[in-house]
């Protein structure tokens, strides 16, 4: 009974791999590979840390490994190590963030024929040049909750060269979180005011997804380079604190900066948004259920959390779901309010998201280069979402670096 359930959906799968290549034409995947495409949020490494899986092999389910990556046409990716709030109550948050540096380093080393990571200005040029995927190490979730700036400054000579403010969906000692009642920094504190300006002068990406508006707003007043949001929504169209504000997006790109579109229905489609908070009980970014009290050890936080990895997103209705072409009607929302100039992709691949209609994993990004040119975008525009926007900042902070 279960291997032909299993064998049905096998059957399902190659049918909607079948159609999906059906539904990219020779122009779309020209269009697709001649351009730099540079994902601003992809989880890696959790899933790995937990199930012992290596990103260079095609792994069951999921949406990430290398392998689909190339598929996807990806030419670099922030490679997001995430610290989910299970381990800060017992202040696990930095040990987690080596080991996950540590596994990110192996893993990359292992399949330094298809990877490279991307630590200098040129580096994503140079990488690129070798027919290799360019990884930007970026850290989701506090590296320190304290935001201690020689943990900050020991992460970076480990290689990391981006990271979120707030820890995660939790406020920490000098940010605040999008999403959290408690507020401990009043958006951003003077020291957050240190750790953004430590991380100006070490030309690291700020990373302001998550954040508070409060924090946005501060966060562009003290950092002398341009800021990302690498996976975020439009609070116009689904009006959730997760979201940004028209008026804090115009000053994102006033500043340089841009704001990458996460693939998922449930930041821009109300109507699944509503769905999948009704079936869940909560809204997805609510991590309240996480006891602040209950110290536990790290292996015990592990045994709790792996089984959540590879995060993936719900089975809702395909009919609530936003075709690829109503999911780039998204982004031109944001383009009449921003610019191209400061528009991106921030897919969110195997962090949970729900693609549009007909995509499932990574290699299903050409999709989205047809739904443009279906919607009549030129090519140029099409170029700057798919990674010419971001490159554009990743080289500007990185040659702030001192
Ligand atoms: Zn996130």
């Amino acid at each position: 009974m279960k291997e032909s359930i299993l064998f049905r959906r096998a059957l399902l799968g190659a049918a909607c791999a079948i159609a999906l290549s059906a539904q990219v034409s020779e122009r779309a995947r020209k269009v697709h590979s001649d351009a730099f495409v540079f994902d601003g949020h992809v989880h890696v490494m959790n899933r790995q840390l937990h199930d012992g899986s290596d990103i260079g092999q095609r792994l069951k389910g999921g949406q990430v490994d290398l392998p689909r990556a190339k598929d996807g046409g990806v030419d670099a990716m922030l490679f997001s190590l995430y610290i989910p709030e299970e381990y800060y109550p017992g202040r696990f948050e930095t040990k987690h963030a080596l080991r996950l540096i540590d596994l990110a380093q192996k893993q990359i080393a292992a399949n330094s024929d298809k990877i490279a990571i991307a630590l200098t200005r040129g580096d994503l040029d140079r990488i690129h040049k070798q027919g290799k995927i360019a990884a930007v190490l970026d850290l989701e979730g506090g590296f320190d909750l304290d935001g201690d700036l020689g943990v900050l400054r020991s992460l970076h000579r480990l290689g990391l060269r981006s990271a979120q403010l707030p820890a995660h969906n939790w406020a920490n000692q000098f940010a605040d979180s999008c999403c959290s009642a408690q507020k401990h920094a009043g958006g951003l504190n003077e020291h957050g005011r240190a750790v953004v300006r430590e991380m100006n002068r070490l030309g690291m990406l700020i990373n302001i997804s998550h954040a508070a508006d409060t924090t946005v707003e501060q966060v562009l007043e003290t950092s002398s380079a341009p800021v990302v949001a690498t996976h975020h929504g439009m609070r116009a169209l689904n009006d959730i604190p997760r979201n940004m504000p028209d008026a804090l997006m115009k000053k994102l790109a006033a500043k340089g900066g841009v704001i990458g579109f996460h693939i998922g229905n449930e930041f821009h489609n109300r109507k699944m948004f509503d769905w999948r908070t009704k079936n869940a009980g909560k809204p997805f970014w609510d991590t309240s259920a996480v006891k602040k009290e209950e110290p536990l050890t790290i292996e015990l936080v592990d045994r709790r959390v792996a089984p959540t990895f590879p995060m993936m997103g719900t089975n809702a209705p395909e009919d609530l779901l936003f075709t690829p072409e109503e999911w780039i009607g998204v982004i031109e929302r944001a383009i009449t309010v921003v610019g191209e100039d400061h528009v991106a992709l921030g897919s969110d691949f195997d962090g949970g998201p729900t693609p549009p209609k007909g995509m499932h994993d990574i290699a299903d990004l050409p999709r989205l280069t047809q739904a443009m040119l279906n919607r009549g975008w030129p090519e140029a525009r099409i170029r700057k979402f798919l990674g010419g926007n971001l490159l554009r900042v990743y080289r500007q902070v990185a040659a702030g670096a001192k």
